[in-house]
């Protein structure tokens, strides 16, 4: 990188955010050193354009091809990411590839199988209240050979909320925006994920305020996967259900997406060469055009000299926008995503392909003599590549995970110590289930779960008018753990399965 001494300022900023430490100021200049990988995260942020590439490979340097920013990374020295290393000409990764063994002890132990099963779950089981009394069913048995305790019941969690994943790249609003029932909040739309978007209903804040019953109801209903109304404030109608494709805006999406247009492309790169000279696969977070990316130029693919009118991240991937068009960006007519064309390279009878990364829609074009893209129709190896793409996608649906905090009754009616109940469900002495379905239990203090409404029996959420959700929440122990912990031991019964019942007592 070089710096122009006239326009730098020594704002700092490179300094700031040059990943390996290349940069420093001296007489409020930037100065930067041999270490320095040409990454361009400091072009990004220099505000005052001081910086630019060399023109030349330092010498000994050597690329790295392991993601688009290519680093030029001298002898001894690592690349932007930390991993690799020049050794003697040689890009070596810096860590060691590790074993199950290598990270054992990080990982931590799994509940061992005779208490990963409740012997009961608290489907059915109701709620003891106040909190401090046992649990309705204190349940002993033996697994697997071992002697263990299920402690169930049905948690009224004032802490819960529901994350629900929409597969589709049809824009539903603006991040932040508020999920309505009617005119009441519920929820908010959060991020996307790869081909989802994301919104967080319920949650204790929301169902404290004065929404909270609609709030409460809108997280069981989702939760046992009945269909359930609702809109974004400034975006879609949505009508969701579990396990269902989503309508939006009266809409059904078929598939959600392959990927972003940079994966497509990476995913197809040999189908894609082969169906024309060049490939834009449209996209808002990353659209990608085959003949700069680094999966168009491995399969071969010639520059087109075609020039796109979204923000270059890395060479052929480009920051795409949102809207109402094909995959999802604001580009309503397929040729719009053209800002210009470089006639020394473009050739004529060129043909372009535009598609998205469901591979739904796509169209072909041909440059004619006066350097005018027409459409021609699809050939057949452009149908191939795009069926290819479409038929990898899987179709569009709603999922979702609930996720509670466990309050009173789900501790003291466990346990008198309810910190050692926390300390044995984090060190996997003590499984927690939700209708016998595994939990993911977040790290830190407390015991904040998540679990996938779909491995939960239908209809089992419940709501107060608290409010708060009721959750079916069962924790099983080997009988020494349980003892060690202080559980009520009085309450506890034996429980066997006799032929086709189930005896308590
Ligand atoms: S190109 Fe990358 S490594 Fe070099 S100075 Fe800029 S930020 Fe640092
Ligand atoms: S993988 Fe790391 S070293 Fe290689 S180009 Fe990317 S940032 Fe640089």
């Amino acid at each position: 990188m070089k710096v122009d001494l006239e326009k730098c300022i020594g704002c700092g900023y490179c300094v700031r955010d040059c990943p390996v430490g290349a940069v420093h100021l001296s007489k409020k200049k930037a100065v930067i050193d041999e270490t320095c990988t040409q990454c361009g995260a400091c072009l990004k942020v220099c505000e005052q354009g001081a910086l630019s590439r060399e023109s030349r490979i330092p010498e000994h340097a050597v690329i790295c091809d392991a993601c688009p920013i290519n680093c030029q990374i001298r002898p001894g020295m690592i690349g932007a990411c930390h991993r690799y290393r020049n050794v003697e000409g040689e890009l070596l990764r810096v860590t060691p590839l590790h074993t199950w063994q290598d990270v054992e002890d990080v990982v931590g132990p799994d509940p061992a199988e005779p208490i990963r099963r409740p012997l009961i779950t608290a489907i059915g089981s109701g709620t003891t209240y106040p909190d401090c009394k046992p649990a309705p069913y204190i349940v002993r048995g033996k697994q697997k050979g071992v002697d263990v305790v299920t402690v169930v019941t049905e948690a009224p969690l004032s802490y819960s909320g529901i994350l629900v994943k929409v597969d589709t790249d049809i824009p539903v609003g603006e991040e932040g925006a508020d999920v309505l029932l009617g005119k009441r909040k519920v929820g908010m739309v959060t991020t996307e994920q790869y081909g989802s978007k994301m919104l967080s209903i319920g949650g204790v804040n929301l169902l404290t305020e004065k929404d909270g019953l609609a709030v409460a109801r809108t997280i069981t209903d989702i939760a046992n996967k009945k269909p359930v109304k609702m809109r974004v404030k400034g975006g879609a109608r949505l009508e969701l259900q579990v396990g269902q494709t989503p309508v939006i805006n009266g809409m059904r999406p078929d598939n959600m997406r392959v990927g972003c247009g940079s994966a497509t492309l990476g995913l197809f790169a040999p189908l894609l060469v082969a169906a024309a000279d060049e490939v834009i696969i449209l996209d808002p977070h990353i659209t990608s055009l085959m003949s700069e990316h680094a999966a168009g130029r491995f399969v071969g693919a010639r520059p087109s000299g075609i020039r796109l009118r979204f923000r270059m991240s890395t060479p052929g991937r480009y920051f795409g926008d949102h809207g109402s068009g094909w995959g999802g960006t604001s580009i309503m007519n397929p040729l719009e995503v053209i800002s210009g064309l470089d006639q020394d390279v473009a050739r004529t009878g060129m043909r372009v392909l535009i598609t998205e990364t469901t591979g739904r829609n796509g169209r072909l074009f041909e440059l004619d003599e006066g350097g005018t893209f027409q459409e021609v129709p699809l050939t057949g190896a452009s149908r191939e590549a795009l069926d290819a793409i479409s038929s990898t996608c899987e179709p569009s649906r709603v999922s979702a995970v609930y996720m509670g905090g466990t309050g009173g009754s789900a501790r003291a009616g466990v346990t008198r110590y309810p910190v050692k109940l926390t300390r044995a469900v984090h060190s996997a002495k003590a499984s927690l289930t939700v209708g016998g379905a595994p939990t993911y239990v977040l790290p830190g203090g407390g015991i904040n779960f998540m679990v996938d409404v779909e491995r939960v029996k239908g209809g089992f959420f419940y709501w107060t008018p608290t409010p708060a959700t009721i959750c079916p929440v069962e924790y099983t122990m080997d009988l020494r753990d349980y003892q060690e912990m202080g559980g009520h031991l009085e309450a506890m019964k034996p429980f066997a399965v006799k032929g086709p019942r189930m005896v308590v007592d």
